[in-house]
């Protein structure tokens, strides 16, 4: 048996080691607490779970559903962006439904990438903007976000042969992993470097209904221009409480959507109707309320926690994650590991999401509250200075 050669450019998975001293662990009975992945455990809304329910007694939806999406999610998406974000979008050209941003933008470097292109991808960042345009067979280039500049990228620096090569550009705000917010003026300067470059910038918009202390996540869309050079892609996972159902949809730029949909027609075969109904119903009715003041409440608890033991954490106005500095003498890896060896808890190493990630650790805040309680008490033991 020989795998390709695009599964060996794949860098080592490497959260492997940290999965198997967890199972290590488990077997000898500790009683671990997971920070490490960001995956809601308040459930998805009953209103959407009876859609499901309606949509699946109804032969109609039984058959092969088309990439293009049913009409009714197409026109939720387009209500939910008119009356959020004040975006008009044309059900027709503009959206298409996709199993998952996840999906989504790993098939967008497939849609967009040849094997001389480049993919900027932030650094740190979610690992499809650099896993995609390597199994693509193209290149990701990284480009740093520092908390200097609030996390965002320097445009200005990308030039000459990168910025000639480049076809893609993934923005994520509310980020992931660092928490941090759109800087003023980055959305604005993207629309810009598209149109110099000709770029297409591609929003991860997965955060944008997370957000705290009365903070509004704009869309990309809203910023002048953006549709002639971007698209954003918006996922229910983390708003809904729906990581499992697989929803999402590319919005934008219609040609790039066009791209987005004719790949698809030769991968996949759509979402389920039923599960299509059932987004359509969560747009209608909006992400449920009560997990900003939920995650906020966390945030809190762990911020402040951190804060007692002198870790200096900036508190994130958005997403489901802390993102704190590891104490000095130790790699990211190497306290990760010896947080999970000490006390039990389990928290992500920051040089997983890149370089720029290095020296820092992300905790996310997907447990109930009292595990959560539980793991910071275990986590000033471990992070008292030694
Ligand atoms: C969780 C996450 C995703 C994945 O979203 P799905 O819609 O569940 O595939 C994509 N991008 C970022 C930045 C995420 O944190």
């Amino acid at each position: 048996m020989r795998p390709s050669s695009r599964l060996e450019r794949l860098p080592p998975y490497l959260f492997a080691e940290l999965e198997r001293k967890v199972r290590e662990k488990k077997a000898a009975g500790v009683d671990v607490i997971s920070l490490g992945i960001g995956d809601p455990d308040t459930p998805t809304p009953v209103p959407v779970i009876d859609a499901l329910a309606a949509g699946a007694a109804d032969p109609g939806t039984h058959r092969y559903p088309s990439n293009r999406g049913r009409p009714e999610l197409r026109e939720a998406f387009a209500r939910f962006y008119e009356r959020r974000f004040g975006v008009a979008l044309d059900p027709e050209t503009e959206i298409v439904p996709a199993l998952g941003a996840k999906e989504c933008v790993f098939n967008l470097n497939m849609a967009f990438l040849d094997p001389d292109s480049i993919a900027l991808a932030a650094d740190p960042g979610y690992p499809v903007y650099t896993g995609g345009p390597l199994l693509a067979g193209a290149e990701a280039v990284l480009m740093p976000l520092v908390p200097e500049l609030g996390f965002a990228p320097d445009l200005n620096a990308i030039g000459g042969e990168v910025a000639r090569r480049a076809r893609l550009l993934y923005l994520n705000y509310p980020n992931n992993p660092t928490g941090a917010v759109v800087p003023d003026g980055l959305f604005e300067r993207a629309v810009e470097f598209g149109r110099e470059q000709d770029v297409l910038i591609v929003h991860d918009a997965s955060y944008t209904e997370t957000t705290f202390d009365g903070y509004v996540a704009p869309s990309f869309l809203e910023t002048p221009g953006a549709k002639e050079v971007g698209v954003e892609v918006f996922s229910l996972s983390k708003g809904w409480n729906m990581t499992g159902w697989r929803t999402a949809a590319i919005v934008g730029n219609a040609e790039a959507v066009n791209a987005y949909w004719h790949l698809k027609t030769n991968i996949d075969s759509g979402m389920f109707e039923a599960v299509q109904l059932a987004a359509a119903a969560a747009l209608d009715a909006g992400p449920p309320e009560e997990m900003g003041a939920i995650y906020q409440r966390r945030r809190d608890l762990v911020c402040d926690a951190l804060g007692e033991i002198g870790v200096d954490v900036t508190r994130p106005k958005g997403t489901i994650y802390v993102w704190a500095p590891v104490p000095s003498g130790h790699t990211s890896a190497s306290y990760c590991e010896l947080v999970l060896e000490e006390s039990g808890v389990v928290v992500s190493p920051g040089g997983a999401y890149g370089p720029n990630g290095e020296g820092f650790f992300r905790i996310s805040l997907t447990v109930p509250d009292d595990r959560l309680a539980e793991a910071m008490e275990r986590l000033r033991g471990s992070l008292a200075p030694a």
